[in-house]
């Protein structure tokens, strides 16, 4: 569901899902291409930013210090939902997509279907340190490239390559060779390990 940022020249023709285009001084373009349309775009000035719907709502970003083991418990202890679905709440952790909450559960030995009242504050200093690794692992692959992100697009992430659990149902755990599964939490498709997820750990 990605929205996706290209870096062009100017006179490249412009693809019809192309939306909007950053013009630079050196002949090149800044261009965010959104298959879906699911992206949103503000023009706002610094000192406004509060004003934007929803960004006074964003979680803390992986890599940003104030991601904490405390940050992280206070706000799950208190909802009934399981992790799977908390890991992907924006407004606690902004940035964790559905690829990269698998793969930070199964670095953190959590059963995604654990209830956020059951967690530990052990579990969050885990999914702390397991966010930031994955996150910028991720980064210096180029990202993960599933589905949608193309190679006809010239463009292709390679951390599908260090992937774990997610997308690999039926396929033996890295770690302990049982088979992993595949569940769908809160709408989204789920990956993990049974046995390195135990759900009473
Ligand atoms: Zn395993």
């Amino acid at each position: 569901m990605e929205g996706k940022y290209f870096i062009k020249d100017h006179h490249e023709e412009i693809n019809k899902h192309e939306h909007v285009i950053f013009e630079f001084v050196d002949g090149t373009d800044l261009r965010y291409h959104d298959t879906r349309k699911f992206g949103r775009m503000n023009l706002v000035l610094k000192e406004n930013l509060e004003t934007v719907e929803g960004v006074h709502k964003q979680g803390i970003e992986p890599i940003d210090d104030k991601l904490t083991k405390e940050y992280l418990f206070n706000n799950f202890k208190k909802r009934k939902l399981p992790m799977k679905t908390l890991l992907l709440d924006q407004t606690i952790i902004s940035g964790l997509g559905n690829i990269y909450a698998d793969e930070v559960l199964f670095a953190s030995r959590i059963n995604p279907q654990k209830l956020g009242t059951d967690i530990t504050l052990d579990e969050c200093a885990s999914i702390v340190c397991a966010a930031r690794q994955i996150i910028l692992a991720a980064i210096k692959c180029g990202g993960t490239t599933i589905r949608s992100y193309t190679s006809s697009l010239g463009v292709t992430g390679r951390f599908q390559q260090n992937l774990m659990v997610h997308k690999r149902e039926n396929q033996e755990c890295k770690i302990c060779q049982t088979m992993i599964k595949r569940v769908v939490i809160g709408g989204r498709s789920s990956y993990y390990c049974e046995n390195c997820q135990k759900i009473n750990d």
